[in-house]
């Protein structure tokens, strides 16, 4: 594979745009000091010419170097996540134009908690909002409704506790209206969201409305009381925010007189820990999380999903969310996107609404491959046209219905290239930004573009973070606009990375087809995107303990250990575990059918630890590095990793 497009885009494994990288950046850091200097320049300078030649200022600067060698020194230690023998986790060589702007931006160090302290970088930030949003096919012309709107997270953690924190504003919004309506005996107007007037509607149908309804529902409310009581809006207003879930906390709230009961937010069982966080630290509880079976394919079950929903409008159980994973941290699977919208349309009609989120923290920029510069979505068949096998014609309609979901979580310092503390939320209706304010400001409501009441330069306003760094803004900026986010910019990239996949996945087969007299080499999933994993299991045996214990002695040989320095390792790989808990019967049965190990012993609940087993070890590999391949110029990685392995099994096998 031909890989020059990619060259002017890192800095490269052996360093080869050394001579770019150095002099852009001296460049830059030379004129922030000019900047520096004019500001005033008829300043005289603070610190004087003489100061250097004192002791203790010698002594301070001899200091401030022998640590910074240390630091470095030990820094050598550390995983060399840019080479291209690195195929662990998620993370690469990182894209130049966004480490330089990163480094460089934080000399001005802007905090983008404001516009009063980030001058620059709140509107880049925002403005990364919209290139993403643009990316997943939301609307961003604040002319038309619903607008979206992004902004910059530390990871797609946090913006994964964002999305509960949205949804909890919206979805219990409507009780804190008519609460306040009660308490204070107010009329209310005939609704256009509502069957009946708010005083007539149940609890049921106040917290099954789409977000979209939630705020129109808002505005026609306030609007009316408004003019119908034009001199006790601070009354009212103060008590609909007293009445607040956000303000009575859960236990309250759940138990006054509305008798809404705890709500379910839905997960893939492949979902990431952070959702097990997110219901801890919103207060939900983890019991509520409630994990949805995934299929032979490492994708949700759609009829469990579905049987899940049937059972909680049975039993008026209010649903929150679901969550959609594009690109699981350990598969790299994507769930229906597309069946999960559809389901959601169906449960609507019958009264039962929630909210979907959609993780694609790890699969975000696999978007760019589906848009054209004009913005319009690329058809399924140019789509195949580029690969071999990608993508299917579920991971086609998953990626291309995104723009039907309420949120999206992605990660740029993950297939973003960029460096770590950039994760990014994204929402359809970036009116819902109203919600979470402390102060309704109603005053401003009858402007149709009502910009006026979003303040979005004062950012810290609408999110979770406080204080938090302009320059990974300034880095996906710069990034976004060195290679836009469509198919023939930054998607030739992303490009690349299925590409490899696919080369690794026929390797891997060819592999298999060699040593089939020796060991079962299994793929377990056909992937969807660029994580690859495989399960190992010697012919003749069929105990699911003896293959765990082979395949985690191989990859002891991969691990990044304490003791073996980086240069001794000839490949970092990493594994994870397929659980039995998580995936259903039919799977379990043709895994152990093809590593031909004994069914009975790979169980749910161990009983016995020299027999059974929960888990089957998997040996995973991350496709994301620039490099792998480049048989033009320079190796070709995937050929040798195969190549290792092979050893690895035999090894094994004669030990
Ligand atoms: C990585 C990942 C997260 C967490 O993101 P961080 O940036 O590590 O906080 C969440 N969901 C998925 C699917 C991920 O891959």
């Amino acid at each position: 594979m031909n890989l020059e497009f990619l060259a002017p885009y890192f800095i490269g494994p052996y360093g080869e745009n050394n001579d770019v990288f150095e002099g852009i950046l001296t460049e830059l850091i030379r004129d922030h000091i000019y900047w520096r200097r004019n500001i005033h320049p008829e300043d005289l300078p603070a610190i004087s010419t003489f100061a250097s030649q004192s002791p203790e200022y010698q002594s301070a600067i001899a200091k401030t170097r022998a640590e910074l060698h240390k630091l470095t020194a030990d820094l050598k230690q550390s995983v060399p996540f840019f080479s291209p023998r690195y195929i662990g986790h998620m993370c690469s060589d990182l894209f130049m134009p966004g480490l330089i702007a990163q480094m460089v931006t934080t000399l001005y160090n802007p905090n983008n908690v404001s516009f009063e302290a980030a001058t620059v970088t709140v509107n880049l930030e925002l403005e990364v909002g919209n290139q993403f949003a643009t990316m997943f096919g939301f609307n961003t012309d604040k002319k038309q409704s619903p607008c979206a709107w992004g902004h910059l997270t530390s990871g797609g953690t946090v913006a994964n506790y964002e999305s509960l924190w949205n949804f909890r504003a919206a979805k219990f919004y409507p009780i804190a209206l008519a609460q306040t309506q009660e308490k204070l005996q107010l009329d209310c107007p005939s609704s256009k969201v509502l069957k009946s007037p708010l005083n007539k509607s149940t609890s049921w149908e106040l917290i099954n409305l789409s977000i979209d309804q939630v705020l129109e529902l808002r505005a026609e409310t306030l609007k009316y009381w408004k003019e119908k009581y034009p001199n006790k809006m601070d009354i009212i207003e103060s008590e609909v925010e007293q009445q607040r879930i956000e303000h009575l906390g859960m236990g309250i709230f759940f138990s006054n007189q509305w008798q809404c009961k705890q709500p379910l937010v839905l997960v893939p069982a492949s979902a990431h820990y952070s959702w097990e966080k997110a219901m801890k630290v919103m207060g939900f509880g983890s019991a509520q999380l409630v994990k949805v079976p995934i299929k032979s394919n490492m994708r949700m079950d759609i009829d469990a999903l579905d049987a899940i929903l049937t059972n909680a409008k049975n039993h008026s159980i209010p649903v929150l969310a679901c969550v959609a994973i594009m690109g699981t941290t350990e598969f790299g699977t994507i769930d229906p996107i597309h069946d999960i919208v559809e389901l959601r349309n169906k449960y609507r009609e019958q009264g039962l609404d929630f909210y979907i989120h959609v993780d694609a923290a790890w699969g975000g920029y696999l978007s760019t491959m589906f848009r054209k510069e004009d913005g319009s979505t690329i058809s399924h068949d140019y789509a195949q046209s580029m690969f071999r096998y990608f993508p299917s014609e579920e991971v086609y309609q998953s990626i291309t219905h995104v723009h039907q979901v309420d949120s999206v979580t992605i990660d740029p310092h993950k297939l973003g290239y960029l460096p770590f503390g950039a994760g990014g939320f994204i929402a359809r209706n970036r009116e819902i930004t109203k919600l979470l304010t402390q102060k309704a400001p109603y005053v401003f409501e009858e402007d149709k573009d009502s910009e006026a009441t979003i303040q979005f330069d004062k950012l810290g306003q609408y999110i979770l973070e406080g204080s938090k760094p302009g320059s990974m803004a300034a880095a996906s900026y710069v990034t976004n606009k060195v290679l836009p986010l469509d198919v023939n910019n930054f998607g030739r990239l992303i490009k690349q990375t299925i590409k490899t996949s696919e080369y690794f996945f026929d390797k891997v087969l060819e592999l298999k087809e060699k040593l089939k007299d020796k060991v079962h080499i299994c793929l377990p999933y056909t992937p969807d995107t660029n994580l690859i994993c495989i399960a190992i299991n010697p012919i003749g045996n069929s105990s699911i303990t003896t293959m765990n214990e082979f395949s985690s002695s191989i990859y002891q040989n991969l691990k990044i250990q304490k003791d073996v320095a980086p240069k001794n390792q000839r490949f970092i790989g990493s594994n994870t575990y397929l659980l039995r808990s998580n995936v259903s019967d039919e799977l379990a049965t043709n895994l152990c059918g093809l590593l031909e190990i004994d069914q009975k012993n790979f169980v749910s609940r161990v009983e016995d630890e020299t027999v059974q087993s929960d888990k089957i070890f998997l040996l995973r590999h991350t496709i994301m590095n620039p490099w792998l391949t480049d048989n033009t110029n320079g190796d070709d990685y995937i050929t040798m990793y195969c190549d290792y392995l092979e050893e690895l099994i035999l090894k094994q096998l004669a030990s």
